[in-house]
């Protein structure tokens, strides 16, 4: 069917859900089926607290965060061909691909994303590459914020204990091993901060597409996000 009142960008996939839904490895496999770049926002967020724990500044002092980041140019660097490799993420010249995922980080990054300063600053950064290249966006305001005109805006969502056995795996891929009740903690944590907040909390964004992907494989997750996908190109031709 023809939609012609459509508006929607065809050039991007959003995919948003809370921490653990199996967001990234899902948005990777996506990216390299239809051949799209993709943009891993989480790893931004996780980026600039990075600069804020390294430079001992207060977690909410937002001035001082901006002005630090000043400093600092954050670039994505992501293997289209390989999605079994994370993206590379550099602060300038150096690589912080493991660094990000440190606790220490993971623990602040809901605290850092909530300011509103820091928020605009990434957006317009998220908007600006994803207008070079279509993509697939991943984080938790793609669809409601940075682009709510995707052709294509997927909430992915899990039980709880699901959403913590697949954060164990990808933290064992990056070479840590927590126990089980911390990650718990550490997600419920995180999530309570990221939907609660006042700029851009998560939510399901208007016209989104609801995965609840407990219960699932991957590959059924993968083919089901596919079908959506070409159902909503059908539809907005
Ligand atoms: O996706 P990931 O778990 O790496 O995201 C880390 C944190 O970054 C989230 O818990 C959230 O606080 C923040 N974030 C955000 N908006 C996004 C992506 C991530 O606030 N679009």
């Amino acid at each position: 069917m023809k939609n012609m009142e459509s508006k929607t960008n065809k050039n991007i996939i959003t995919i948003d859900g809370p921490a653990g839904s199996g967001k990234s490895t899902i948005a990777k496999l996506i990216a390299k089926d239809i051949g799209l770049n993709y943009i891993d926002t989480g790893a931004m967020y996780r980026a600039i607290t990075l600069i804020a724990l390294e430079n001992n500044i207060d977690l909410e002092d937002e001035q001082s965060i901006l002005k630090k980041m000043e400093d600092y140019t954050i670039r994505l660097d992501y293997n289209a061909s390989d999605p079994d490799k994370y993206t590379n993420i550099y602060l300038n010249d150096r690589d912080v691909t493991m660094d990000i995922r440190s606790k220490e980080v993971g623990e602040a990054v809901s605290i850092v994303s909530k300011l509103s300063g820091v928020r605009k600053f990434l957006v317009s950064l998220q908007r600006k590459l994803s207008s070079e290249k279509a993509c697939v966006l991943e984080g938790r305001d793609t669809g409601s914020v940075v682009c709510p005109d995707a052709l294509c805006k997927i909430y992915l969502t899990a039980n709880i204990d699901e959403r913590v056995e697949r954060r164990k795996k990808q933290l064992n891929d990056y070479k840590q091993n927590p126990d089980i009740r911390q990650i718990k903690e550490e997600i419920e944590s995180r999530d309570k901060i990221d939907s609660t907040r006042k700029d851009s909390p998560l939510i399901v964004p208007e016209n989104a597409h609801i995965v609840d992907t407990t219960g699932m494989s991957v590959e059924q997750v993968f083919n089901k996000i596919k079908d959506i996908y070409y159902k909503e190109l059908e539809y907005n031709k």
